[in-house]
């Protein structure tokens, strides 16, 4: 078997089991348990590949790296908790779904929306039962 094409399936499969998108950085710690000696250069050549074969899309949030998550998953939202950075996929309906395809005053048509939940995780202490503490990477 290639190697190129090992690391390539960790990378998809890091990607797949991430909570969110990554950015390169998490995708490479992630996959490169999976993929022996991959490095972060093999990481970007690798999304560029898979993005240009429209198998991976970018992700842009506010104030944030890039990010990358598998395609196909449609119209949805992200959470970023501000302790941690961790992005997570939000699984609810859109709450800005009035606004789709609307005009509003002044002829002004909505052809689309971005929109960005912060706030703070599980992990880092998020719900109220659960304690502050410290977020540790790579924790399953
Ligand atoms: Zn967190
Ligand atoms: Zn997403
Ligand atoms: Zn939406």
């Amino acid at each position: 078997m290639q190697r190129g094409t090992a690391q390539r399936r960790a990378i998809l499969q890091a990607l797949r089991e991430a909570p969110g998108p990554l950015t390169a950085q998490e995708l490479h710690e992630l996959a490169r348990a999976d993929a022996e000696g991959l490095g972060l250069a093999t990481v970007y050549r690798n999304l560029n590949e898979l993005e240009r074969e429209g198998r991976v899309v970018e992700v842009r949030l506010p104030g944030d790296a890039r990010r990358y998550e598998p395609a196909g998953r449609g119209h949805h939202h992200h959470f970023r908790c501000v302790r941690c950075d961790t992005v997570f996929e939000l699984e609810l309906g859109c709450p800005l779904s009035m606004l789709e395809d609307v005009t509003l005053p002044g002829g002004l048509h909505v052809t689309g929306h971005e929109l960005v939940l912060f706030g703070v995780c599980d992990a880092c202490g998020g719900s109220a039962s659960a304690t502050r503490r410290d977020s540790v990477s790579g924790s399953a």
